[in-house]
């Protein structure tokens, strides 16, 4: 499959970062991890939308974990390619998560102010555990210390479309990775 050089989306230059081949084959492994800890266990999937339903949806199926139910979270915090620092929840759960084996499913962790606020509002409904998977994570970028439990990639803080993740609403639907170039 040929790959675009680079694309230009609201006058902004990226280049290609990661493969679609290279994303199946480590969505792959995360998948394994999670299927060999959650063995014989039931746990409880919670997409956060929306950058992350490309990567949920590769990544369940391949768990082999069959009765795992899936919902869906959402959070703002971004605005074009960088974060506003303040964490909104917009969509959140129904389902009665108590006493549940919790598994969130991220597309990047940038921050990590995400992350923290969501484990701290899951935490107040009582699920037996919650652990965190997410596609990209960007330890440079770090403001909070936050290390998620499954990473398919570390990266440098670079801003990333394709995939799912977007650039204010666009590029989502790009089977591979692309970085922004820097000038
Ligand atoms: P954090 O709270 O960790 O700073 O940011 C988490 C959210 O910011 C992600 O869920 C994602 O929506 C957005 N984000 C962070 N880095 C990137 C990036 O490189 N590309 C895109 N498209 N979104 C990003």
């Amino acid at each position: 499959m040929q790959i675009e050089k680079q694309v230009i989306i609201d006058g902004l230059t990226f280049e290609p970062y990661l493969t679609r081949e290279q994303i199946a084959r480590e969505v792959e492994r995360v998948a394994k991890e999670i299927a060999r800890d959650y063995e014989g266990k039931d746990p409880y999937f919670l997409c956060v939308l929306t950058g992350a339903f490309v990567f949920a949806s590769d990544l369940i199926r391949a768990t082999g974990l069959n009765e795992a139910p899936i919902s869906f979270i959402r959070y703002k915090s971004y605005e074009g390619t960088s974060t506003t620092g303040s964490v909104k929840k917009v969509i959140g759960l129904t389902d009665d998560i108590s006493g549940r084996d919790i598994i969130i499913i991220e597309d990047i962790v940038d921050t990590g102010l995400t992350a923290r606020r969501m484990i701290e509002d899951l935490r107040q409904q009582n699920p037996a555990s919650v652990k965190f998977a997410t596609l990209l994570y960007k330890p440079e970028s770090s403001q909070t210390g936050f290390t998620p439990d499954y990473v398919a990639f570390t990266i440098p803080p670079k801003f990333i479309i394709g995939y799912g993740l977007d650039l204010d609403g666009k590029a989502r639907t790009m089977p591979d990775i692309y970085a922004i170039k820097e000038s």
